[in-house]
Protein backbone atom coordinates (compact mmCIF):
# COMPACT_ATOMS: atom_id res chain seq x y z
CA UNK A 1 0.00 0.00 0.00
CA UNK A 2 1.19 3.39 -0.83
CA UNK A 3 2.80 5.35 1.70
CA UNK A 4 1.07 8.67 3.51
CA UNK A 5 2.55 11.82 4.03
CA UNK A 6 1.30 14.07 6.27
CA UNK A 7 4.09 16.92 7.25
CA UNK A 8 3.80 18.78 4.62
CA UNK A 9 4.84 21.75 7.64
CA UNK A 10 8.24 20.23 7.89
CA UNK A 11 9.25 19.76 4.02
CA UNK A 12 6.97 19.41 0.58
CA UNK A 13 7.75 17.14 -2.17
CA UNK A 14 9.13 19.36 -5.11
CA UNK A 15 6.93 20.50 -7.81
CA UNK A 16 7.20 18.87 -11.23
CA UNK A 17 7.16 21.77 -13.52
CA UNK A 18 10.58 23.35 -10.92
CA UNK A 19 12.70 20.04 -10.67
CA UNK A 20 12.51 19.91 -14.66
CA UNK A 21 13.40 23.58 -14.82
CA UNK A 22 15.71 23.36 -11.87
CA UNK A 23 17.66 20.28 -13.43
CA UNK A 24 18.56 22.05 -16.77
CA UNK A 25 19.70 25.12 -14.62
CA UNK A 26 22.25 23.04 -13.00
CA UNK A 27 24.33 22.66 -16.34
CA UNK A 28 24.45 26.19 -16.59
CA UNK A 29 27.34 26.48 -14.02
CA UNK A 30 28.71 30.17 -14.96
CA UNK A 31 29.09 32.30 -11.94
CA UNK A 32 26.52 35.31 -12.05
CA UNK A 33 29.49 37.88 -11.26
CA UNK A 34 31.76 36.58 -14.34
CA UNK A 35 31.74 39.53 -17.13
CA UNK A 36 31.57 37.66 -20.33
CA UNK A 37 28.31 36.44 -21.77
CA UNK A 38 27.29 33.21 -20.38
CA UNK A 39 28.10 35.37 -16.73
CA UNK A 40 26.13 37.91 -17.56
CA UNK A 41 23.00 35.73 -19.00
CA UNK A 42 22.65 33.56 -15.82
CA UNK A 43 23.17 37.33 -13.88
CA UNK A 44 19.96 38.39 -15.76
CA UNK A 45 18.27 35.44 -15.07
CA UNK A 46 18.99 35.73 -11.41
CA UNK A 47 17.49 39.29 -11.35
CA UNK A 48 14.51 38.50 -13.34
CA UNK A 49 14.04 36.07 -10.85
CA UNK A 50 14.37 38.71 -7.96
CA UNK A 51 12.51 41.30 -9.72
CA UNK A 52 9.28 38.69 -10.30
CA UNK A 53 9.23 37.36 -6.62
CA UNK A 54 9.08 41.25 -5.35
CA UNK A 55 6.13 41.90 -7.93
CA UNK A 56 4.45 38.67 -6.70
CA UNK A 57 4.52 40.40 -3.14
CA UNK A 58 4.19 43.96 -4.17
CA UNK A 59 7.94 45.24 -3.29
CA UNK A 60 10.86 46.36 -4.86
CA UNK A 61 13.32 44.16 -6.55
CA UNK A 62 16.59 45.19 -4.11
CA UNK A 63 14.31 44.57 -1.35
CA UNK A 64 14.58 40.91 -1.54
CA UNK A 65 17.34 39.48 -0.62
CA UNK A 66 18.30 35.44 -1.32
CA UNK A 67 19.31 32.94 1.30
CA UNK A 68 19.66 29.66 1.98
CA UNK A 69 15.95 29.39 3.73
CA UNK A 70 14.39 30.62 6.50
CA UNK A 71 16.49 29.75 9.15
CA UNK A 72 18.74 32.01 7.65
CA UNK A 73 16.58 35.04 6.46
CA UNK A 74 15.73 34.82 10.19
CA UNK A 75 19.32 35.33 11.35
CA UNK A 76 20.08 37.94 8.68
CA UNK A 77 17.13 39.92 9.99
CA UNK A 78 17.31 39.50 13.71
CA UNK A 79 21.48 39.93 14.03
CA UNK A 80 21.76 42.05 11.12
CA UNK A 81 19.36 44.59 12.25
CA UNK A 82 21.22 44.48 15.77
CA UNK A 83 24.72 44.75 14.87
CA UNK A 84 23.58 47.83 12.47
CA UNK A 85 21.72 49.45 15.39
CA UNK A 86 24.40 48.65 18.57
CA UNK A 87 22.64 51.85 20.77
CA UNK A 88 19.10 49.92 21.13
CA UNK A 89 19.82 46.30 23.17
CA UNK A 90 16.13 45.68 23.90
CA UNK A 91 14.39 42.72 21.60
CA UNK A 92 10.65 41.68 21.89
CA UNK A 93 9.64 38.27 20.70
CA UNK A 94 7.51 35.49 21.24
CA UNK A 95 8.13 32.42 23.22
CA UNK A 96 7.06 30.14 20.50
CA UNK A 97 9.12 31.18 18.01
CA UNK A 98 11.22 28.99 15.73
CA UNK A 99 14.23 28.11 16.99
CA UNK A 100 15.87 30.17 14.08
CA UNK A 101 14.45 33.01 15.42
CA UNK A 102 14.48 31.86 19.22
CA UNK A 103 18.22 30.74 19.50
CA UNK A 104 19.80 33.72 17.31
CA UNK A 105 18.04 36.12 19.94
CA UNK A 106 19.40 33.87 23.00
CA UNK A 107 22.65 33.82 21.02
CA UNK A 108 22.36 37.79 20.87
CA UNK A 109 21.33 37.75 24.34
CA UNK A 110 24.29 35.55 25.67
CA UNK A 111 26.78 36.85 23.45
CA UNK A 112 26.02 40.49 22.82
CA UNK A 113 24.50 41.35 25.59
CA UNK A 114 21.00 41.86 24.50
CA UNK A 115 17.55 41.99 26.68
CA UNK A 116 14.85 39.49 25.15
CA UNK A 117 11.34 39.74 26.14
CA UNK A 118 9.47 36.74 25.12
CA UNK A 119 5.47 37.07 25.20
CA UNK A 120 2.92 34.18 25.81
CA UNK A 121 0.42 33.48 23.44
CA UNK A 122 -3.27 34.30 25.01
CA UNK A 123 -5.68 31.86 25.13
CA UNK A 124 -6.55 32.02 21.07
CA UNK A 125 -2.79 31.00 20.92
CA UNK A 126 -1.97 34.57 19.13
CA UNK A 127 0.42 37.15 20.34
CA UNK A 128 -1.71 40.28 20.88
CA UNK A 129 -0.53 43.58 19.65
CA UNK A 130 -1.44 45.15 23.06
CA UNK A 131 0.91 42.78 25.04
CA UNK A 132 3.40 43.90 22.55
CA UNK A 133 2.48 47.12 23.01
CA UNK A 134 3.29 47.15 26.74
CA UNK A 135 6.29 45.56 26.60
CA UNK A 136 8.16 48.35 24.12
CA UNK A 137 10.38 50.38 25.89
CA UNK A 138 12.52 53.32 24.83
CA UNK A 139 15.50 51.55 23.79
CA UNK A 140 13.07 48.50 21.96
CA UNK A 141 15.28 48.13 18.50
CA UNK A 142 12.79 45.50 17.40
CA UNK A 143 10.13 43.12 17.57
CA UNK A 144 9.94 40.00 15.96
CA UNK A 145 6.47 37.74 15.90
CA UNK A 146 5.89 34.59 13.35
CA UNK A 147 3.13 35.15 11.10
CA UNK A 148 2.10 31.00 11.23
CA UNK A 149 3.30 29.08 13.95
CA UNK A 150 4.40 25.86 12.52
CA UNK A 151 3.61 23.27 15.45
CA UNK A 152 0.16 24.42 16.44
CA UNK A 153 -0.71 26.50 13.36
CA UNK A 154 -2.13 29.93 15.11
CA UNK A 155 -2.52 33.14 12.90
CA UNK A 156 -0.78 36.06 14.44
CA UNK A 157 -2.00 39.29 12.53
CA UNK A 158 1.24 40.74 11.74
CA UNK A 159 -1.30 43.67 10.10
CA UNK A 160 -1.92 44.98 12.92
CA UNK A 161 0.90 44.36 14.85
CA UNK A 162 3.17 46.39 11.84
CA UNK A 163 0.52 49.28 11.91
CA UNK A 164 -0.26 49.73 15.81
CA UNK A 165 4.15 49.33 15.86
CA UNK A 166 4.67 52.08 13.37
CA UNK A 167 1.59 54.39 14.32
CA UNK A 168 3.75 56.12 17.10
CA UNK A 169 7.29 54.07 18.17
CA UNK A 170 10.50 53.88 16.59
CA UNK A 171 10.73 50.20 16.36
CA UNK A 172 11.34 47.85 13.40
CA UNK A 173 9.41 44.83 12.82
CA UNK A 174 10.34 41.82 11.50
CA UNK A 175 8.08 38.51 10.64
CA UNK A 176 8.95 34.63 10.20
CA UNK A 177 6.20 34.11 7.17
CA UNK A 178 7.47 30.70 6.45
CA UNK A 179 4.13 28.83 6.81
CA UNK A 180 1.58 31.82 5.21
CA UNK A 181 3.50 31.75 1.97
CA UNK A 182 1.12 30.20 -0.63
CA UNK A 183 -1.55 29.87 1.98
CA UNK A 184 -2.86 33.08 3.37
CA UNK A 185 -2.79 36.46 1.88
CA UNK A 186 -0.04 38.26 2.90
CA UNK A 187 0.35 42.12 3.81
CA UNK A 188 4.06 43.36 4.24
CA UNK A 189 3.18 46.95 3.96
CA UNK A 190 3.73 47.34 7.92
CA UNK A 191 6.89 44.96 8.23
CA UNK A 192 10.62 45.85 7.78
CA UNK A 193 12.06 42.15 7.43
CA UNK A 194 10.32 39.39 6.93
CA UNK A 195 11.71 34.90 6.38
CA UNK A 196 10.74 32.67 3.66
CA UNK A 197 11.69 29.52 2.31
CA UNK A 198 11.38 27.46 -1.22
CA UNK A 199 11.06 23.94 0.69
CA UNK A 200 7.09 24.44 2.00
CA UNK A 201 6.13 25.47 -0.67
CA UNK A 202 7.51 23.01 -2.90
CA UNK A 203 10.49 24.33 -3.90
CA UNK A 204 14.15 22.89 -3.30
CA UNK A 205 15.85 22.56 -0.04
CA UNK A 206 18.67 24.96 0.73
CA UNK A 207 16.70 28.25 -0.80
CA UNK A 208 14.54 31.26 0.37
CA UNK A 209 14.66 34.96 0.66
CA UNK A 210 14.34 37.70 3.23
CA UNK A 211 12.28 40.44 2.40
CA UNK A 212 14.19 43.68 3.73
CA UNK A 213 12.20 47.23 3.86
CA UNK A 214 14.27 49.87 1.10
CA UNK A 215 16.05 51.82 3.61
CA UNK A 216 16.72 49.47 6.70
CA UNK A 217 19.95 49.19 7.98
CA UNK A 218 21.49 45.35 8.81
CA UNK A 219 25.09 44.15 8.37
CA UNK A 220 26.17 41.29 7.09
CA UNK A 221 26.48 37.60 8.52
CA UNK A 222 29.10 35.97 5.70
CA UNK A 223 31.41 38.84 5.11
CA UNK A 224 32.52 38.55 1.69
CA UNK A 225 32.01 40.03 -1.62
CA UNK A 226 29.70 42.19 -3.85
CA UNK A 227 26.82 39.59 -3.73
CA UNK A 228 22.78 39.88 -2.49
CA UNK A 229 23.59 43.85 -2.06
CA UNK A 230 26.86 43.04 -0.02
CA UNK A 231 24.77 41.43 2.27
CA UNK A 232 25.59 38.21 1.66
CA UNK A 233 29.10 37.11 0.63
CA UNK A 234 29.98 34.05 -1.72
CA UNK A 235 29.34 33.01 -4.94
CA UNK A 236 25.40 32.97 -5.63
CA UNK A 237 23.52 29.80 -5.60
CA UNK A 238 22.34 30.87 -9.05
CA UNK A 239 19.84 27.55 -10.20
CA UNK A 240 18.37 28.01 -6.58
CA UNK A 241 17.98 31.91 -7.15
CA UNK A 242 16.71 31.70 -10.63
CA UNK A 243 13.84 28.54 -9.68
CA UNK A 244 12.09 30.34 -6.65
CA UNK A 245 10.44 32.61 -8.67
CA UNK A 246 8.78 29.95 -10.39
CA UNK A 247 8.15 28.38 -7.08
CA UNK A 248 6.72 31.70 -5.68
CA UNK A 249 4.97 32.27 -8.31
CA UNK A 250 2.77 28.83 -8.42
CA UNK A 251 2.85 28.74 -4.61
CA UNK A 252 0.75 31.66 -5.00
CA UNK A 253 -1.33 31.70 -8.63
CA UNK A 254 -2.72 28.66 -7.13
CA UNK A 255 -3.01 29.61 -3.23
CA UNK A 256 -6.80 29.45 -3.67
CA UNK A 257 -7.47 26.41 -5.15
CA UNK A 258 -4.42 24.75 -2.99
CA UNK A 259 -6.40 26.40 0.08
CA UNK A 260 -9.44 25.44 -0.29
CA UNK A 261 -8.42 21.52 -1.10
CA UNK A 262 -6.28 22.14 2.17
CA UNK A 263 -9.48 23.65 3.92
CA UNK A 264 -11.51 20.66 3.10
CA UNK A 265 -9.27 17.75 4.49
CA UNK A 266 -8.42 19.78 7.20
CA UNK A 267 -12.32 19.91 7.84
CA UNK A 268 -12.76 16.12 7.18
CA UNK A 269 -9.64 15.14 9.12
CA UNK A 270 -10.73 17.23 12.56
CA UNK A 271 -14.59 15.87 12.37
CA UNK A 272 -12.77 12.22 12.45
CA UNK A 273 -10.69 13.21 15.33
CA UNK A 274 -12.82 14.53 17.46
CA UNK A 275 -15.43 11.26 16.88
CA UNK A 276 -12.48 9.34 18.30
CA UNK A 277 -12.91 9.90 22.45
CA UNK A 278 -9.51 9.50 23.35
CA UNK A 279 -8.30 12.49 21.51
CA UNK A 280 -8.03 16.16 22.47
CA UNK A 281 -7.39 18.55 19.85
CA UNK A 282 -4.65 21.15 20.49
CA UNK A 283 -5.23 23.39 18.12
CA UNK A 284 -7.16 26.38 17.79
CA UNK A 285 -10.35 26.64 15.70
CA UNK A 286 -9.23 29.94 13.57
CA UNK A 287 -5.84 28.39 12.73
CA UNK A 288 -4.04 27.58 9.38
CA UNK A 289 -6.01 24.75 8.05
CA UNK A 290 -2.34 22.97 6.96
CA UNK A 291 -2.17 22.16 10.41
CA UNK A 292 -4.04 19.76 13.36
CA UNK A 293 -2.19 19.44 16.65
CA UNK A 294 -3.85 16.84 18.89
CA UNK A 295 -2.64 14.31 21.93
CA UNK A 296 -3.92 10.79 22.86
CA UNK A 297 -3.07 8.75 25.57
CA UNK A 298 -0.13 6.85 23.76
CA UNK A 299 3.45 8.56 24.06
CA UNK A 300 4.09 10.65 21.33
CA UNK A 301 7.22 8.95 20.54
CA UNK A 302 5.10 5.66 20.42
CA UNK A 303 2.18 6.96 18.10
CA UNK A 304 4.96 8.60 15.68
CA UNK A 305 7.06 5.16 15.35
CA UNK A 306 3.33 2.86 15.51
CA UNK A 307 2.37 4.97 12.33
CA UNK A 308 5.45 5.21 10.50
CA UNK A 309 4.92 1.45 10.73
CA UNK A 310 1.68 1.50 8.96
CA UNK A 311 3.53 4.24 6.04
CA UNK A 312 1.78 6.94 7.57
CA UNK A 313 4.56 9.91 8.34
CA UNK A 314 3.32 12.62 10.91
CA UNK A 315 5.55 14.15 13.61
CA UNK A 316 5.79 15.00 17.15
CA UNK A 317 6.85 18.79 17.19
CA UNK A 318 8.88 20.76 14.95
CA UNK A 319 11.36 18.82 13.07
CA UNK A 320 14.08 21.59 13.08
CA UNK A 321 13.93 20.22 16.73
CA UNK A 322 13.23 16.47 16.72
CA UNK A 323 15.87 15.17 17.86
CA UNK A 324 17.14 17.24 20.47
CA UNK A 325 15.16 16.31 24.19
CA UNK A 326 14.29 19.69 24.69
CA UNK A 327 10.29 20.44 25.43
CA UNK A 328 8.63 21.82 22.46
CA UNK A 329 8.46 25.42 23.40
CA UNK A 330 4.70 26.14 21.23
CA UNK A 331 3.43 23.50 23.30
CA UNK A 332 5.10 24.63 26.64
CA UNK A 333 4.00 28.42 26.08
CA UNK A 334 0.14 26.49 25.44
CA UNK A 335 0.35 24.76 28.62
CA UNK A 336 0.28 21.33 26.73
CA UNK A 337 2.33 18.59 27.18
CA UNK A 338 4.41 17.61 24.71
CA UNK A 339 4.72 14.06 25.09
CA UNK A 340 1.28 12.94 23.91
CA UNK A 341 0.91 15.58 21.30
CA UNK A 342 1.05 14.90 17.46
CA UNK A 343 1.13 17.33 14.70
CA UNK A 344 -0.15 16.09 11.36
CA UNK A 345 -0.29 18.88 8.48
CA UNK A 346 -1.90 18.29 5.08
CA UNK A 347 -1.03 20.02 1.62
CA UNK A 348 -2.92 19.74 -1.61
CA UNK A 349 -1.63 16.77 -2.58
CA UNK A 350 -2.95 15.12 0.10
CA UNK A 351 -6.48 13.40 -0.32
CA UNK A 352 -9.42 12.08 1.28
CA UNK A 353 -8.95 8.36 1.38
CA UNK A 354 -5.48 9.29 3.13
CA UNK A 355 -7.19 10.68 5.58
CA UNK A 356 -9.59 7.93 5.68
CA UNK A 357 -6.84 5.74 6.29
CA UNK A 358 -4.72 7.53 8.63
CA UNK A 359 -7.42 8.16 11.24
CA UNK A 360 -8.51 4.14 11.08
CA UNK A 361 -4.57 3.61 11.78
CA UNK A 362 -4.43 6.15 14.72
CA UNK A 363 -8.04 4.51 16.07
CA UNK A 364 -6.00 0.95 15.96
CA UNK A 365 -2.85 2.25 17.58
CA UNK A 366 -5.19 3.92 20.64
CA UNK A 367 -6.67 0.82 20.95
CA UNK A 368 -3.96 -1.64 21.04
CA UNK A 369 -1.36 0.26 22.93
CA UNK A 370 -3.45 1.49 25.50
CA UNK A 371 -4.60 -1.73 26.09
CA UNK A 372 -0.71 -2.77 26.92
CA UNK A 373 -0.11 -0.14 28.94
CA UNK A 374 -3.37 -1.03 31.23
N1 LIG B 1 10.50 29.25 10.45
C1 LIG B 1 9.46 28.42 10.49
C2 LIG B 1 8.17 28.89 11.09
C3 LIG B 1 9.58 27.12 10.02
O1 LIG B 1 8.54 26.29 10.06
C4 LIG B 1 10.82 26.70 9.47
C5 LIG B 1 11.02 25.29 8.96
N2 LIG B 1 10.74 24.30 9.90
C6 LIG B 1 11.88 27.61 9.43
C7 LIG B 1 11.68 28.88 9.93
C8 LIG B 1 13.22 27.23 8.87
O2 LIG B 1 13.15 27.10 7.47
P1 LIG B 1 14.35 26.50 6.64
O3 LIG B 1 14.23 25.03 6.70
O4 LIG B 1 14.14 27.05 5.24
O5 LIG B 1 15.61 27.01 7.22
Amino acid sequence: MSKIYLDSVSTTKINDEVLAAYKKLLEDYYNPDSLYDEGVKINDLQERSRENIAKALRVKSKEIIFTSGASEANNLALKGLAFANPLKKHIISSYYEHSSVYNALEQLRRVFGYEITYLYPDHKGIVSKEAILKALRADTLLVSIMHVNNEIGAINDISAIGKALKADHRVYFHADCTQSLGKLPLDLDYVDLASFSAHKIHGIKGSGFLYKRDGVNIEPLISGGQQEFSLRGGTSNAPANIILAKTVRLALDFQKDNYDQISALHDHCLKELEKIPKVRINSFKDGIKTIINFSTPILSEVMVNALNLKGIMVSSKSTCTSKSKSHSRSLEALNINDDYAIRISFDYDNTFEEIDRFIEALKEIIDKYEYRQI
